[in-house]
């Protein structure tokens, strides 16, 4: 029985990971959730995961600034992975500036209770420090369904299949985990866009995370290292846009086309991003972002209250973490503190029912109680927090159907 299949072919062959004294665990993504609970199992002494990424490349993908709160980087910490490998800039300090008529009116200093990093800094950090044969690339999980035996089966893109006790969907906001577990939460366009880029050097000269908002419009940049080993800046340009501007712009509603890499951005849609940029701050902000060839686009998205995290399949169990869960609005900082803290309290959970003969089902059941609350909470501080700087829509706005 396929309970959800993507387009592909039926794969030939299947290859069972399951163990005689452990769970098998399937984790689908190989991002930021994903490695981190796979490193936090390794920790603990589980000996038959598979991380299970699509993207061909692991550090393909291009990434901003990720802030990690104290409780994440203490998590990375316990994994060897230390602050300063992370967070190589001071980042505590935040400088938000209030824009009106493209001129400052006002500024204030605040202080993050955590650090900034880069996603690729903290993928790359996550990846070379997992077993060796854990990760399996540019393998799309297409499907899943019950095998005879009880286990989930996992149909990959590469016509193999693998079975597991435990699968944990860490795919991120379009996942096919909640499209298959929890079909009834549509993702929902919040009404504007986060553009993003890096250029090589410091333009500006900035030391602090800078925040400049005007109404409708906020730009928030930081000094990040580069991959190639110089400093960079990194900035984020949030954008109130309609969904029908959206899709003239960039070809494709903003629920389906979620992340749009730079070659997929046409100069049309940047130069009417470029415009609005002189429209609302100042010329050097505009300059630096004009002054950037790579950019690329998310749109922010919505999602109902989940209800659960734990789905039964079977004898297996299925589990959804982080943007797979619920995508939160990025002025929150939470999506992946909240996947991290997810990640660490499930590899407590699974612990205890491998050195202890916990009952699984309770202790899952158990950590997914004390886990939801945060995931309610961010979803509701998220439309408030953007609309504090005139972003998106309000929570209180009907959903579009
Ligand atoms: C502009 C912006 C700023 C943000 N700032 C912050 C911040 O400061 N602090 C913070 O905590 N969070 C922040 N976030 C949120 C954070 O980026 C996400 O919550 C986080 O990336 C989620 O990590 P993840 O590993 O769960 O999923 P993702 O990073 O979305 O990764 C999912 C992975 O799954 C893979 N995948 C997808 N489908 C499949 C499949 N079928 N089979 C196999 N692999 C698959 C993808 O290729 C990808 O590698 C921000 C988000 C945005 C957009």
């Amino acid at each position: 029985m396929n309970l959800l299949t993507e387009p592909g072919p039926v794969p030939p062959s299947t290859t069972s990971l399951r163990a005689e004294s452990q769970p098998s665990i399937a984790i689908i993504g190989g991002s930021i959730t994903g490695p981190t609970l796979a490193l936090l199992l390794h920790q603990a002494g589980f000996t038959r995961v598979s991380v299970l990424e699509a993207s061909p490349s692991p550090f393909a993908q291009a990434g901003g600034v990720i802030g990690l709160d104290h409780a994440s980087l203490a998590t990375l910490e316990t994994l060897g992975i230390p602050q300063a490998e992370l967070a190589p800039f001071p980042s505590e300090r935040v400088t938000t500036i209030r824009i009106a008529d493209r001129k400052e009116t006002g500024r204030v200093h605040s202080v993050y209770p955590g650090r900034n990093t880069a996603w690729h800094v903290l993928n790359s950090a996550l990846l070379n420090r997992l077993p060796d044969t854990w990760l399996r690339t540019g393998n799309r999980v297409r499907s899943m369904s019950i095998a005879g035996n009880g286990q989930a089966l996992l149909n990959l893109a590469d016509r193999t299949s693998i079975t597991a006790d435990l699968v944990v969907f860490a795919d991120g906001r379009r996942s096919i985990g909640r499209r298959l577990l929890d079909p009834t939460r549509p993702l929902h366009y919040a009404g504007y866009v986060a553009w993003r880029g890096q250029l090589t050097g410091n333009r500006v000269g900035i030391q602090d995370y800078t925040r400049l908002g005007a109404h409708g419009g906020a730009f928030h940049m930081f000094p990040i290292p580069r991959k190639n080993g110089d400093t960079g800046l990194d900035w984020t340009f949030y954008l109130n846009m309609s969904s029908e501007e959206f899709s003239r712009l960039l070809g494709g509603d903003p629920t389906q086309r979620t992340f749009i890499q730079p070659h997929h951005v046409p100069p049309m849609a940047s130069e009417e991003v470029i415009s609005w940029a002189y429209q609302l701050f100042p010329e050097a902000v505009a300059e630096t972002i004009s002054a950037t060839t790579d950019w690329y686009a998310t749109p922010i998205l919505d999602i109902d209250p989940p209800q659960r995290m734990v789905h039964s399949l079977g004898a297996a169990h299925a589990l959804l973490l982080a943007d797979a869960l619920a995508p939160v609005r990025p002025n929150t900082a939470q999506g992946a503190n909240n996947g991290i803290e997810q990640d660490r309290a499930l590899a407590i959970a699974l612990g205890q029912h491998l050195h202890h003969g916990a009952d699984l089902n309770a202790a899952l059941d158990h950590w997914q109680q004390r886990l939801l609350p945060s995931v309610h909470r961010a979803l509701q501080e998220g439309p408030k927090l953007s609309a504090a700087l005139g972003l998106g829509r309000p929570l209180a706005d009907p959903v579009p159907a």
